[in-house]
């Protein structure tokens, strides 16, 4: 079965008002996907999705769809699907970076493949090691006091037995909101913050600990890109447990990661690492160093939401029964637009075991 083509869509999508996101990157009400349909000699197509986001990747929408038209897809046409060793490598040859782009692609050759076999995309990765039905933290805003209680409250209510709160806007209201979500949430639940890159060490520092009551059950991405030394010291003089996310785009960086003794998870997921395979080399790798990973998010919809589903009940070494992640993204928008959405229910998510990447035809 070989590529012969493909072909784009862009759709934006607002999210829910309820779930406006407010992070050290700033407000986001809605994000423009491109998504795609992968053609093949055998009359399969396979579906993908970029999840993009400019301040997340640096990648725009019409920007992902030229590289995708004219840079990617003639690299990739004539490929025989399933060598993705090869498909990586054809990717990388005409164009640096572009993760999510190259993520579309890549996933949506698994679908083709596992429709072609009449496989979900798990049995292709080696068989399902944990129930197809996962459990999620929730992620919530920067929100004032008030709002982030009233959040926490219908959090714990809906099931959520982990909540994250957004930091890294302004420190002192940072503390005053992750003591006030303790205070509401108490302390038979997780409690993880996620700065994104959003304080300085020195401020993470110290923020971590005017939290020393709190109990963080994981600190998330507290410090800027490209400071392993910062993020070790971190984690050596506080103590506290470092999940490493918005710095680890490659295996390269996941390599600096461990070698720094910065963190004791990686947030793995296939938008953000160029696609299921590249996300396999770094769960592999960081298996062999004994660190844990688990599954990251930047807001994906029905395509690259599945994408992650299935890497997660795949590999053993991603450990969301011990750091849940990220999987409930299409639940943040206003619209479902795949004919079998995923299904997510409060804090449990659920994929089928229908071939490919099991989201049906896209209605879009
Ligand atoms: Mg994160």
């Amino acid at each position: 079965m070989k590529i012969t083509g493909i072909t784009t869509y862009r759709h934006r999508l607002d999210i829910k008002p309820k779930y406006t996101m407010i992070t050290a990157l700033g407000v986001n009400t809605g994000n423009e996907f491109v998504v795609l349909r992968l053609h093949t000699d055998v009359g399969v197509d396979g579906l993908g999705e970029a999840t993009i986001t400019v301040r997340w990747s640096g990648e725009v929408p019409s920007g992902c769809e030229q590289v995708i038209n004219e840079t990617l897809a003639p690299a990739v046409v004539g490929l025989e699907i399933g060598d993705f060793p090869e498909l990586n490598r054809r990717m990388d040859a005409c164009c640096s970076r572009n993760w999510f782009a190259k993520s579309a692609i890549e996933m949506a050759c698994w679908d083709a493949l596992g429709k072609d076999q009449g496989k979900p995309v798990y049995e292709l990765l080696g068989g399902a090691c944990r129930p197809l039905k996962i459990k999620s933290r929730f992620s919530m805003g920067a929100y004032d006091v008030e709002r982030a209680v009233g959040r926490a409250k219908e959090l714990v209510a809906a099931g959520f037995d982990t909540i994250k709160v957004k930091v890294g806007t302004n420190p002192q209201q940072d503390v005053e909101r992750v003591k006030a979500v303790r205070g509401e949430i108490g302390f038979g639940k997780d409690l993880v913050i996620d700065a994104n890159c959003g304080w300085d060490v020195d401020t993470a520092i110290g923020c971590v600990k005017q939290l020393s009551d709190c109990r963080l059950d994981l600190v998330e991405q507290p410090t800027p890109d490209g400071d392993y030394a910062g993020l070790a010291r971190l984690r050596r003089e506080t103590g506290v447990k470092i999940l490493a996310d918005d710095i680890c785009f490659d295996l390269i960086h996941a390599q600096e990661l461990i070698r720094n003794d910065c963190c004791d998870v990686i947030s793995v997921y296939p938008g953000k690492n160029g696609g299921i395979s590249r996300s396999i080399e770094i769960l592999d790798y960081a298996q062999t160093h004994g660190v844990a990973c688990s599954i990251g998010s930047n807001l994906e919809w029905d395509i690259g939401i599945s994408a992650m589903a299935h890497l997660v009940v795949a590999h053993k070494n991603m450990q969301i029964e011990e750091f849940p992640g990220d999987v409930l993204g299409p639940d943040y928008y206003v619209e479902r637009t795949v004919s079998e959405p995923i299904d997510i229910c409060g804090p449990y998510t659920t994929i089928s075991d229908k071939p490919g990447l099991g989201v049906g035809e896209l209605l879009i």
